[in-house]
């Protein structure tokens, strides 16, 4: 039997880099990728001429050489920095409203609240609170979490502990009467999965902080060229990967990881697994629910799984200013409702008037389609459900008119896009939970209610000794957070080893 040190599943953000890191020590490592190519869904696909990017729409936490983001240094330290190309976008985020509204912000504080201020006349005062209070916010909290004060109080960390828990809704409406603003500012709910009403203001504070002081980025290459340098990385450290090869069972003995069992009926022993894959595959699939221990069922169950997606995939034939793109990350808002509603709205199958955010990446880098050409990525938040629930032979007939709907609201914010449509593709939750594995192809984890936010996550290790975990169900979601949760989980295995 072959038998390594760690056998990681998935090869996702969190699988490559719990696996470069665990190479980078010297410890024998395989990695086990159900799919043929790297990334979950930090990779692409090819159409025609296009390659599309899958998920990425702004990467967080990267920051400049001079003032370097956690995510820049870790890259860095996985010695992956210097193979790649990150272009910063010019802009934060630009809002298409109902009523031809629009506004344009920059990943800058003063040029934000300046723009804002200009639009809302009379809301100048709680502009400026929101961004004070979000960045307190931020400091606050990374000094008691990140930077781990040793004494953390509600008297040194006041805004941390009143706002931590705070729905994003009720500093909305304590600060601002115009519904405009509040849906501007609220934008963000859409890469974290949860609308205001229900979504913990720390999150909100923490994503306008980290674009703004670290900058969004972009990659050449797309996802899929840090998820390539990632694997090679782990290659030239000694790493072992096998592609189009799933495990299909953890093996234990006493109670301890002792390996694992692949598609093929191959067995491995390893004394560690990391489990890219959900806790839930890993728990009811991987280990079976009679292995599971009772306490982390019951915690599941206690839990709900965060929205699928539905998106479409766009080559046109012509540049964005051609069809009136200005913003690498437009947000298209036909109402300005942020209530229940939207939560409603992502559970049911037709687009209706849900909110999209459909992501330009030529904009900030006029390489990234071929020249004279651009791709959008067009995304909507839904839950993967009511997918489940369509009759197989009336899957395509739904999907075809769900994309149909989405492409009318396009058209109505970019006027002449269809006709510059060279190549178009549609992926639902059945497509996420087909590629990534997922229940409900669920593309945030579990949902990311303030019960189940980052100060009562369940952490990476399992009570199984052995296993940890490393992706955005033990953590936050996003690809800053699962590439620095593959390290962490890593790390926990390598103290382990080293018995600190
Ligand atoms: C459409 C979309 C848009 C997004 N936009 C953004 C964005 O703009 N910014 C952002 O920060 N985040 C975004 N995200 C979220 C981000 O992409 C994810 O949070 C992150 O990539 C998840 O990484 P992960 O490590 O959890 O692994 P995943 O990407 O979920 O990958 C898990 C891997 O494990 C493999 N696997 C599962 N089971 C097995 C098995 N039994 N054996 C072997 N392999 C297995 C799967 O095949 C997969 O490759 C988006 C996601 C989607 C889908």
């Amino acid at each position: 039997m072959e038998s390594y040190d760690v056998v990681v599943i998935g090869a996702g953000n969190g699988g490559l880099t719990a696996s470069v890191t665990l190479a980078q020590k010297g410890l024998q490592v395989l990695l086990l990728e159900r799919h043929n190519v790297p990334g979950g869904c930090a990779t692409s696909f090819c159409r025609g001429r296009f390659e599309f990017e899958v998920a990425l729409h702004q990467l967080s936490g990267v920051g400049t050489a001079e003032n370097p983001g956690p995510l820049r240094m870790l890259l860095d330290q996985l010695g992956v920095l210097k193979e790649l190309e990150l272009v910063e976008m010019k802009d934060l985020f630009h809002v298409i409203g109902p009523g031809g509204f629009r506004v344009a912000l920059k990943p800058d504080r003063e040029q934000v609240v300046a723009a804002l201020k200009e639009k809302f006349s009379g809301q100048e005062e709680g502009i400026e609170l929101f961004f004070d209070l979000s960045y307190q916010y931020a400091y606050q909290m990374l000094s008691a979490f990140y930077f781990k004060d040793p004494e953390p109080s509600r008297e040194k960390f006041p805004v941390l502990y009143r706002y931590a828990y705070k729905p994003a809704i009720e500093v909305l409406d304590e600060l601002f009467s115009d519904p405009h603003l509040k849906a501007v500012l609220s934008s963000y709910w859409g890469f974290l999965g949860l609308p205001p009403t229900r979504l913990s203001f720390a999150y909100l504070a923490m994503l306008f902080f980290v674009y703004i002081e670290y900058k969004p980025f972009h990659l050449k290459g797309g996802s899929q060229a840090l998820s390539n340098a990632l694997l090679d990385r782990f290659l030239t450290q000694g790493g072992t990967a096998r592609f189009s090869c799933g495990a299909e069972r953890i093996r234990l003995s006493n109670g301890n990881v002792a390996g694992v069992v692949t598609e093929t009926g191959e067995e491995i022993a390893a004394r560690y697994v990391v489990s890219n894959a959900s806790p839930v595959t890993t728990y009811t699939g991987l280990l079976g629910p009679e292995n599971a221990p009772e306490s982390v069922l019951r915690e599941m169950h206690g839990r709900s799984l965060s929205p699928s997606a539905f998106v479409l995939y766009i080559g046109c034939d012509c540049e964005p200013r051609e069809l009136g793109i200005t913003g690498s990350m437009n947000f298209l808002a036909a109402h300005t409702d942020i209530s229940d509603k939207n939560l409603l709205d992502m559970q049911r199958l037709e687009l209706g008037d849900q909110f999209l955010a459909v992501s330009c990446y030529d904009v900030a880098d006029p390489d990234f389609s071929p020249r004279g050409t651009c791709q959008l990525n067009a995304v909507t938040l839904k839950y993967g459900e009511p997918w489940l629930r369509v009759p197989p032979g009336e899957y395509h007939q739904v999907k075809f008119r769900v994309a149909e709907s989405m492409l009318v609201r396009l058209e109505s914010a970019f006027p002449g896009l269809r006709g510059h449509i060279e190549e178009i593709e549609a992926a639902t939750p059945l497509t996420h939970m087909r590629y990534q594995g997922h229940p409900n192809g669920a593309v945030y984890g579990f949902e990311q209610y303030t019960k189940d936010s980052m100060f009562f996550q369940p952490g990476r290790k399992s009570p199984i000794p052995g296993l940890a975990f490393a992706s955005g169900w033990t953590g936050d979601c996003g690809f800053q957070p699962t590439l620095e949760a593959g390290a962490a989980a890593a790390r926990t295995i390598i103290r382990e080893i080293d018995g600190k």
